[in-house]
């Protein structure tokens, strides 16, 4: 463990259950939102990587993608995605900064078309939490740490959702989706999950 890891253990995460917003951090509402279908509770949490441009980390694309604000000018790639409506509940970035766009009881728009032990439309049933990466690139130590704590908030407030509940966005849309990529290491997650 080092400085940051260990002054960071101070502060447990909890999630507040008026307006299920993850306390430590900035919550920024994304219009790619809506309403989970009558009697739909979360009971799997998809991790994703994301970078914008693919590989290129750092500044606010991906806010913007999620706010519906990113200018397509800005790069090629973005001419691709910029008419996309996505979001996710929570991004965290390469310095674990997390940033939530949908409060964890509505439904945000991260899987696409998905599948889950035979159920369809995983946005249905799911928490999406973004790291900014990608496939090859280790992910920081502090997205772990971050990552860790908003989880362990996360099964206190859904009791059945447990560290087997937790899959990679690849699981669920294996065809289409990668993310978050060989680079996320589940084993250093587990540890921190078991650390607290
Ligand atoms: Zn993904």
């Amino acid at each position: 463990m080092n400085g940051i890891a260990e002054s960071d253990n101070d502060d447990l995460f909890w999630v507040n259950k008026k307006n299920f917003h993850l306390s430590s951090c900035e919550f920024i509402d994304s219009p790619n939102q809506d309403d989970r279908p009558k009697e739909c509770k979360p009971e799997i949490i998809v991790i994703h990587g994301i970078s914008l441009p693919p590989g290129v980390f750092g500044g606010d694309y991906i806010r913007n993608l999620f706010l519906n604000t990113l200018d397509q000018n800005k790069h090629h790639y973005f001419k691709q995605i910029g008419q996309m409506r996505v979001s996710a509940h929570l991004l965290i970035n390469r310095k674990g900064v997390i940033t939530q766009f949908v409060p964890f009881d509505k439904r945000a728009w991260h899987a696409g078309k998905s599948e889950f032990k035979g159920k369809n439309n995983c946005n249905d049933f799911s928490i999406g939490i973004e790291l900014e990466g990608e496939d090859h690139t280790i992910y920081e130590d502090i997205q772990y740490i971050k990552l860790a704590k908003t989880l362990n908030a996360l099964f206190n407030l859904y009791p059945h959702i447990t560290p087997r509940d937790v899959v990679a966005h690849s699981d669920i849309a294996p065809l289409r989706k990668t993310d978050p990529g060989p680079a996320f290491d589940w084993c250093k997650l587990y540890d921190h999950l078991i650390g607290g």
